[in-house]
């Protein structure tokens, strides 16, 4: 472009060649790929190869709210369910600090090391909640995390218990189709979240601390009475005849609880997450548990109750999602509510109205 300010008679500022702008868009940046939508039939074929990146996927749709994925997964997890089943799953609470982290990777790594496939699942319906999973982060198991043959999943971060812990429990089924012969089941043991994770397990392993004063305090007696084994955990250094101590209250503790449904008496053993100490009896205690429970019916007994647990709750879940979405009750409910707080009617009214209301709406539709 001719300037007359660049003319050699001009005496001001000449004006000097500008450069063409970069573009705002990297044109070297390659379209991005778009993930495979495989086919029900892929993902299980995938699933049954072991691979892993598939099994991932299949359940993130486990894990999704939205309706075709949900379809999608469950038609998965009926062609997985008769590959499933052999494993043993095994239920890990503690309360935050007690050490779960460090003893599931000492745990998880004893048993890779002994040829096993390990997945780590987890049961946190508080992470929504806390903005990001505390049984999530992948970096608690270091040496875990980067083994072959373990596969750690995050809780699923929806909604209520009960809807996590059927993730949870449909997840296991699409590891064990894998080839995953042991799961862990995570759960922090400050609530309810323990009685999901009961339900989902052959053994329920409940991890202490000793040295904390009163040993027995804060222990929720239903948590105790839950546990197939208690292990006492950093018997290090000091600490160790603390351990042995409260391992010697927990024992006299558990005498008074009713004898287990399993025949199978609690044991209580002292370890080091950290410094891997006495982890091979933990992993004998629950051979012995497993041995035990075959033999006496127990087992397959156990896991029968379990099925038939999550039939009802399935059926439970699905009458209370489908009650709560139905356009006339979603309609209604506030203003019965309303009612009912200014005591026009009562709260068993307001039910049986709503009741009501959704019946004929269904039976309408
Ligand atoms: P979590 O919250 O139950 O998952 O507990 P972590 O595994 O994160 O452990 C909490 C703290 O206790 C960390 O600082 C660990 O290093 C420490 N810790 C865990 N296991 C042991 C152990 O066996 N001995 C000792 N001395 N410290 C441990």
């Amino acid at each position: 472009m001719e300037h007359p300010e660049n003319d050699i008679q001009y005496k001001g500022l000449k004006v000097n060649e500008g450069v063409s702008d970069v573009p705002t868009i990297n044109p070297y940046l390659k379209k991005r790929i778009k993930r495979k939508e495989y086919t029900p039939s892929e993902f299980v074929e995938g699933i049954l190869k072991g691979n892993i990146t598939i099994l991932s996927q299949a359940v993130t749709l486990v894990e999704s709210a939205k309706y075709e994925h949900q379809q999608t997964a469950q038609e998965i997890i009926e062609k997985c369910l008769p590959h499933a089943g052999k494993s043993v799953r095994i239920g890990i609470t503690g309360v935050p600090g007690a050490g779960k982290s460090t003893s599931i990777d000492a745990f998880g790594m004893h048993l890779i090391n002994e040829g096993r496939k390990l997945a780590v699942l987890a049961i946190d319906p508080s992470s929504e909640r806390s903005k990001g999973s505390i049984l999530g982060d992948k970096t608690r198991m270091e040496a875990l995390s980067r083994a072959k043959n373990a596969f750690i999943r995050p809780s699923p971060s929806a909604g209520s218990l009960g809807g996590v812990a059927r993730k949870t429990r449909e997840t296991i089924v699409l590891c064990e189709a894998a080839g995953f012969d042991t799961i862990f089941v995570e759960t922090v043991g400050v609530g309810q979240s323990e009685t999901a994770v009961h339900s989902m397990v052959d053994f329920f392993l409940l991890i202490q601390l000793a040295g904390t004063g009163d040993e027995l305090q804060g222990i929720k007696r239903g948590i105790m009475e839950m546990a197939d084994g208690i292990i006492i955990n950093k018997a290090d250094g000091d600490n160790i005849e603390k351990a042995k101590l409260a391992a010697a209250q927990f024992r006299n503790a558990l005498h008074l609880f009713p004898p287990a449904e399993s025949g199978w008496f609690p044991k209580v053993l002292t370890y080091s997450g950290y410094y891997n100490l006495g982890i091979k009896e933990i992993w004998e205690m629950i051979n012995e548990y497993m041995a035990f429970t075959k033999k006496n019916g127990y087992f397959d007994h156990k896991r029968n109750e379990q099925a038939k647990y999550w039939m009802y709750e399935s059926i439970n879940d699905t009458l209370r999602e489908t009650f709560y979405h139905n356009p006339a009750v979603e309609k209604m409910l506030q203003f019965t509510e309303q009612q009912v707080l200014r005591n026009e009617i009562s709260s068993f009214v307001a039910a049986k109205r709503m009741m009501d209301l959704f019946l004929n709406n269904l039976s309408n539709s």
